[in-house]
């Protein structure tokens, strides 16, 4: 479904337009976006060697070769005695830049870098971020079909889902489970924060055992042809005191008016300012203590981010998260995120799940 050559020939031109004589890609989200291929972290190197001067080469252990499928470029399989890195270097002369996989292991770099010691480095994200921020419509596509998984997922926390008197740790067993059930290749992570648990924004499950009064932060996502799903809705176990539900309002206002915000053209700062203003007015100010959101796609978190300082324009195409959220120490905390996109005409939100305090037992 992907133009993988189209892709290549950009990353290209952006090499040509800024002096670099090599680009590295390791594992890490660049190379299945260039090649449909992801590599194994692995002490055994995988990296495709894109040269500005002559046609990219995957280099793979032989033992991981039997994966590759890709027909683009040369896919070249180093033998188990083989010095990989030596093989790399030998693709290239001494070049004076190089562009690094953000992600490449030290270990390897370090190895490069006795073979290219004058080399000037930058990330490769310097050349790739500006591409993969600008989703093409089979990657919304991915991400619709997984935001519509976790949505399912959601409405079945409130139908199916026991909280009381379990762990932490076992609701999001259940939650793991659905998301694959729901369609997603793989669950990729699960925040489930009880009481006082839910202040701490990415709290790992614990064995705490949950109970009724318990404000509950759920937020979970998974894999689906490469792209992730990522949203949050809070849920309360029994009836919600006045004071939670006025936390929630407010939370829930802020998600609405970071959406809202979000138009071709306006600064990614400007949707944080959105969220946050409400937030502030409701005298929360304080327990905000995140940016509003971040880029998805090959990564769950990517450009564009909704922070304040950026300045980047929001274009047709970008796909981020809206996710407010107030965090109360030693009481709870509240946050509700969705996916969205920016659109031609405004936005589209990819979750849809409903956003209120929903009672849980
Ligand atoms: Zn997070
Ligand atoms: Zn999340
Ligand atoms: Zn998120």
């Amino acid at each position: 479904v992907f133009d993988y050559q189209d892709r290549m020939t950009r990353l290209r031109d952006r090499m040509a337009s800024e002096g670099v004589e090599v680009a590295l890609f390791s594992i890490g989200p660049d190379l299945p976006y260039l090649a449909g291929y992801e590599a194994s972290p692995s002490e055994r190197l995988t990296v495709l060697v894109v040269p500005s001067r002559s046609e990219p080469v995957l280099l793979v252990p032989r033992l991981e070769a039997p994966r590759v499928t890709q027909d683009l470029f040369e896919t070249r399989a180093w033998e188990e005695l083989e010095d990989p890195v030596a093989i790399a270097v030998s693709l290239v002369s001494s070049p004076s830049k190089v562009a690094v996989g953000d992600q490449m292991w030290a270990a390897f770099l370090t190895r490069f870098l006795r073979h290219w010691p004058d080399a000037k480095l930058v990330p490769a994200s310097s050349l790739t971020s500006q591409m993969r921020v600008l989703k093409e419509p089979a990657e919304i596509e991915l991400l619709r079909r997984a935001a519509q998984g976790v949505d399912r997922v959601m409405r079945r926390v409130s139908d199916e889902l026991r909280f009381a008197g379990r762990t932490e740790v076992e609701v999001a067993r259940d939650l793991a489970e659905m998301t694959v059930v729901e369609g997603h290749d793989e669950a990729a992570f699960t925040i489930v924060a009880s009481g006082p648990n839910g202040a701490s924004p990415h709290h790992h499950p614990s064995k705490r055992l949950i109970e009724p009064g318990d404000v509950v932060v759920c937020d979970f996502g998974g894999r689906l042809g490469g792209y992730f799903s990522d949203s949050t809705r809070t849920f309360v176990v029994g009836e919600a005191t006045a004071h939670q539900a006025e936390v929630h309002a407010a939370v829930l206002e802020a998600n609405r008016a970071g959406r809202k915000a979000v138009a071709s053209g306006v600064a990614c700062q400007e949707v944080d300012r959105a969220s946050r203003t409400v937030i502030v007015e409701a005298g929360f100010g304080d327990c905000f203590v995140h940016r509003t959101g971040h880029g998805i796609g090959l990564e769950v978190h990517e450009e564009p981010y909704m922070v304040e300082g950026n300045e980047t324009r929001l274009s047709p195409g970008m796909a981020f998260s809206v996710e407010p959220g107030v965090y109360l120490p030693d009481r709870f905390g509240v946050r509700i995120e969705d996916i969205v996109v920016c659109t031609e005409d405004g936005v589209m939100s990819l979750n849809e799940a409903d956003r209120a305090l929903v009672e849980v037992g």
